[in-house]
């Protein structure tokens, strides 16, 4: 059975060119950079390297870049670093509600620290509601987070409107940009941001692997204690081969993923308009969006049964986050955009990815069909067989 794979935004595969530039750092250049001798610079230089094309990517000051264990732990040490840093007036976060999990509960956790969270509403076209954001404002705010790219539906979201307010009343502002990277340009001058999260395993590269944007000057507490690597914002030896991933990963996103999106576009709009001529469908995020994404609400459906209808089809889509998926729990996303339970409930998440082919998507619009004709009980197949 050919597979098809429009699960993108819970993880790409690896570029094979990423492979190949991540093996040597496995095999015989194995130093650990710290180390003086030959084979640890030879790491250091290949970190560097790497360093500079993640830098690239979003535009930024290498020296900016923090590298750690992925987008989770980046989103992590940008709240908690702040916080532990604060000055005492600042005791508040305002975090959109449709971030990522590693920001919400992140934050929450913060909560038994003293900080107030608040979540700022989104418009039921999913991007950020700004004017719930200005009324939130004030002098006590330490951090807004705002992502640049949903993870579920794709929305982009208002992020230099958002840091234009938030400086107003000098807060900081912290961009998760893990699923725009790639996709969209991101550029930490032009987006106004203070921090910004990064991870490899979205854009062709290792999983375990990303990296912390923070502006000169920002103040940051590390979380990691231990050797004084990334000079001394986040212990522990380098994943180095991780790292050479991101870097060529990072490069690759930068010259040619990008121009790709264009395609990917096209193809995202043309299986969803495959699967909106169904009955009872509908789009889920209708603001502007990255190219590959589409949520799509599946009336009177079990989502869930749908995915793993499509799954036996050979067809791997989402439920929404994939952390979330098994949890049970509805798509805190869906719900921020004012989405009934049974619409979240029957919603599902196609990814698409730059080695998308239109056959594949139109197969998948097929598979999706039949799943749904057989789900709903209109197949017509089982007449044909002479059963009732
Ligand atoms: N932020 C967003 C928007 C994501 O989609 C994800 C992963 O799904 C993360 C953060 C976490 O990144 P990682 O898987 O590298 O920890």
């Amino acid at each position: 059975m050919h597979r098809i794979y429009l699960d993108h935004n819970a993880t790409t595969p690896v570029d094979p060119r990423v492979f190949d530039a991540m093996l040597p750092f496995l095999r015989d250049e194995f130093g650990n950079p710290s180390s003086l001798h030959w084979f640890g610079q030879t790491a250091r230089a290949a970190v560097e390297d790497a360093r500079a094309d993640i830098s690239r990517l979003v535009n930024a000051d290498p020296r900016e870049i923090v590298l750690v264990s992925g987008g989770t732990e980046a989103l992590s040490l940008a709240l908690r670093g702040l916080a532990a840093a604060a000055p005492p007036g600042r005791r508040r976060i305002l975090a959109s509600a449709v971030e990522h999990h590693a920001v919400l509960d992140t934050a929450r956790a913060l909560g038994g620290q003293g900080i107030d969270v608040e979540t700022i509403g989104v418009l039921e076209a999913g991007s950020l509601d700004l004017v719930d954001l200005e009324r939130r404002l004030a002098d006590d705010v330490l951090v807004v987070a705002v992502m640049l790219a949903n993870n579920e539906t794709g929305v982009l979201q208002p992020v230099t409107e958002a840091a234009r307010l938030a400086h107003r009343f000098g807060a900081y502002v912290m961009c998760d940009a893990v699923q725009a990277a790639g996709k969209v340009g991101v550029d930490v001058g032009t987006l106004e941001v203070d921090l910004l999260s990064l991870s490899a395993h979205k854009i062709g590269g290792p999983k375990g692997t990303g990296a912390l944007w923070i502006r000169r000057g920002v103040p940051m507490r590390r979380q990691i204690d231990g050797g004084g690597q990334e000079r001394n914002r986040r212990g522990g030896t380098e994943n180095v081969a991780g790292i050479v991933g991101f870097g060529r990963a990072a490069a690759l996103a930068s010259g040619e993923r990008l121009p790709r999106s264009a395609d990917v576009t096209r193809l995202r709009d043309r299986l969803e308009s495959l699967i909106l001529k169904l009955p009872r469908t509908a789009v889920n995020g209708t603001a502007g969006r990255v190219a590959n994404t589409t949520n799509i609400a599946f009336g009177g459906i079990d989502g869930e049964s749908l995915l793993l209808a499509l799954d036996l089809e050979g067809l791997a889509v989402s439920t929404g986050a994939a952390c979330a998926a098994g949890a049970a729990e509805p798509s805190h996303v869906l719900r921020a955009m004012g989405f009934s339970p049974d619409r979240i409930e029957s919603s599902l998440r196609f990814s698409l990815g730059t080695s998308t082919t239109a056959d594949e998507v139109d197969a998948a619009a097929r598979i999706v069909g039949r799943a749904l004709d057989r789900i709903r009980g209109t197949a017509r197949w089982p007449k044909a067989q002479g059963t009732r």
